[in-house]
């Protein structure tokens, strides 16, 4: 385990600075099992940045501006534990913008990271941690999703929401010891959004917190714990037909065998959990046609005798047609279906839906329309993830959902999920402020038919709260 910081130096020059540095970046490994609450939920990432940052701020004749300034101009090769602790310093000595920039750092690295993006917020609002807009709104509110839902990942961990909006797993499927609905870190993040602090969940990414829709809080409530959720999301499979470039480098598809693995598994230890729940979605990890496993999931789910309609299906759409629903036996078996798009014109289709043929899909959506329209799911979302090569076809965009017959649409925020560099990321995560084209983002977010009813702008929300006096960009 590495060594805690040496609080007697007097760093005077860069020499100095580049030994805090190091001396920083070898607590990673600590702050990244404390991101975790592996060590207990008393030694969270938070505190460690915190009681981090304040052994600097006691240092004597520590130029701390120098060394803010002197992290910036190295930032991208320090470790993310060392530029939020510079970053929080800085925002404790109220240079804002450095603070924002340290912590944007880490952001466009690792989307997991929850503290650089409250650093983030707290810099933009020019306030302290804790202080932002959203930490009083979600201080009289409460989710009651970690009480319903878990998800399953590809690393066999489990999650009770996606994990780009609420990182810590709360266990594994494959654990012996510990049944992870009742583990000691569901506890603690089941407290979390019950008392309104809502430490592990992102206010970036999750849209129930971005778009400001959480329930409020209800005096002395108190939840009980079901014994089962009501609500389970099977993304343990990354497999697809198609690679985009918001998600992955290349095509992944695992092998027969890994696939026979994932079955065996399924059944041990996911089946059972799914005998009382009453939505089942697959999935937010690869796609339910393209993945040989999932099919083999969607066709044991359909054959057995389970109430109607509880399945809700996340897919890029160009296989969910009909010979699938009559291969699968999906009829009356699905509730919804999410259909991720992001682009209003074949050109941008082929090239952020890689491996996609726009014309194939329009027939996939033809599709699901008439099954929508006949009642047969009953809903139909399409999905848009906003990035710099199709911003400028968001309201485009919502014609087209409306063409097709879709009820709703729905857009987010780019993420990086480890597949891209910091430098590649900055340059296609057209929400972040810093970005050349932010501002023309914010003028397309002024559009009215973004204000439409059936539009959810989820992530996006808070962009376009800040966009709402500005005009459309023509
Ligand atoms: S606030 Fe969002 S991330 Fe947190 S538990 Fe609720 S749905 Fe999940």
């Amino acid at each position: 385990m590495a060594s805690e910081l040496d609080t007697t130096a007097r760093p005077s020059d860069a020499r100095d600075f580049e030994k805090i540095c190091l001396e920083l970046d070898a607590l990673e490994a600590i702050y990244l099992r404390r991101r975790r609450l592996l060590d207990g939920p008393e030694n969270n990432a938070i505190r460690y940045i915190e009681e981090r940052a304040d052994d600097l701020a006691s240092r004597g004749g520590l130029d701390a501006e120098g060394l803010i300034h002197w992290a910036r101009d190295n930032s991208e090769s320090v470790q993310r534990v060392t530029l939020n602790t510079f970053a929080l310093l800085a925002l404790e000595r109220k240079q804002w913008e450095d603070a924002r920039k340290l912590a944007s750092e880490v952001v466009s690295r690792d989307h997991h990271d929850l503290v650089s993006q409250r650093i983030v917020d707290a810099a933009s609002e020019k306030c302290r941690l804790n202080e932002t807009e959203a930490d009083r709104w979600l201080s009289g509110r409460r989710c009651s999703a970690p009480f319903e839902q878990l998800e399953t990942r590809v690393n066999r961990s489990v999650h009770f929401c996606c994990s780009a909006w609420q990182p810590i797993p709360i266990g594994r499927i494959d654990g012996e010891d510990e049944d992870f609905w009742t583990s000691e870190i569901a506890t603690e993040i089941r407290r979390s959004v019950s008392e309104g602090d809502f430490s592990h969940c992102s206010r970036w990414h999750c849209p129930a917190i971005a778009a400001r829709r959480l329930a409020k809080a209800k005096p002395q409530e108190s939840k009980p714990v079901p014994a089962s959720p009501r609500r389970v999301i099977l993304s343990h499979d990354r497999s697809c037909n198609i690679s985009c470039p918001s998600c992955r480098k290349e095509l992944i598809l695992i092998d027969h065998a890994s696939s026979r693995r994932l079955d065996e598994l399924f059944e041990e230890k996911l089946l059972p959990l799914l005998a009382d729940a009453e939505q089942i979605k697959v999935t937010g990890s690869g796609d339910p046609f393209g993945s040989r496993h999932f099919r083999s999931v969607l066709k044991a789910l359909c054959s057995q005798d389970a109430p109607p309609r509880r399945l809700q299906l996340h897919t890029n759409g160009l296989l969910a047609n009909e010979r699938a629903w009559n291969d699968l036996g999906l009829w009356d078996n699905v509730s919804s279906v999410w259909v991720s798009v992001d682009a209003a014109d074949a050109e941008t289709y082929s090239e952020l839906r890689r491996g996609g043929d726009f014309e194939q899909l329009l027939g996939a959506l033809k599709f699901l329309g008439v099954l929508r329209r006949a009642g047969a799911i009953e809903s139909l979302r399409l999905d848009f993830v906003v990035q710099a090569r199709n911003f400028d076809q968001m309201g485009n965009f919502v014609d087209l959902a409306q063409r097709v017959g879709a009820d709703k649409v729905y857009f987010l925020r780019l993420r990086n999920w480890g597949h891209e560099s910091a430098e590649n990321f900055r340059k296609l995560d057209v929400c972040d402020q810093d970005h050349p084209a932010y501002h023309k983002l914010l003028s397309r977010l002024a559009d009215p038919r973004l204000a439409q009813p059936n539009v959810d702008l989820g992530s996006l929300a808070t962009l376009r709260r800040e966009a709402g006096t500005t005009r459309v960009y023509a």
